[in-house]
């Protein structure tokens, strides 16, 4: 049954982690902050559809540094030239990051408690050198869609 379903769904969320239901960073579509949001941009951002647009700073990819929400746009005059810095400057919607390997349970309680419901993945970058501090790559994206994906679409494999 569908409830059924659900509830494995539900269930396996403590099993399975981020990385398993992520957009893949290739995959994700962002901006880089120097984008100037003229009539153009604007309208290329509204046919690719996506609601929220990780922003990110100096080209490198993996330096996101904000968050553009589409209607950010909406009051926005095209002939004004603003660029995304400048508009993610004045909105500053908070970027969240979760690691690749947390249980999606855990991120669910933590979409529950905020409002952002999008999360960037990081996974920390072995270097060779070990005595260098940790850094990070981003590796993708995560939404509550994902999760509520992986809940509906559970399959119940009779053993
Ligand atoms: P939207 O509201 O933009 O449709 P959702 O949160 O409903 O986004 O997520 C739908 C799917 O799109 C999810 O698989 C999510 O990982 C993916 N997604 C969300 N934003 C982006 C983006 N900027 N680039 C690529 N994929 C995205």
């Amino acid at each position: 049954s569908d409830e059924l379903k659900i509830a494995v769904g539900a269930m396996e969320l403590a099993d399975k982690v981020v990385e398993q239901v992520m957009t893949k960073i290739d995959d994700v579509f962002m901006l880089p902050d120097e984008t100037i949001l003229n009539a153009k941009t604007i309208a290329e951002i509204v046919r690719i559809g996506y609601t929220r647009i990780p922003v990110y700073s100096e080209g490198d990819r993996n330096n996101v540094t904000g968050l553009l929400i589409v209607k950010d746009l909406a009051l926005l005059d095209p002939d004004d030239n603003f660029s995304v810095r400048t508009v993610c400057g004045y909105h500053q919607h908070t970027v969240k990051y979760v690691f690749n390997d947390t249980p999606l349970a855990i991120v669910l309680e933590n979409f529950k408690k905020g409002d952002g419901h999008l999360a960037m993945v990081k996974k920390v970058h072995v270097s060779e050198e070990s005595a260098e501090d940790p850094s990070y790559d981003l590796v993708g994206l995560v939404t509550l869609e994902d999760i509520v994906e992986e809940i509906l679409q559970a399959e119940i494999v009779d053993e």
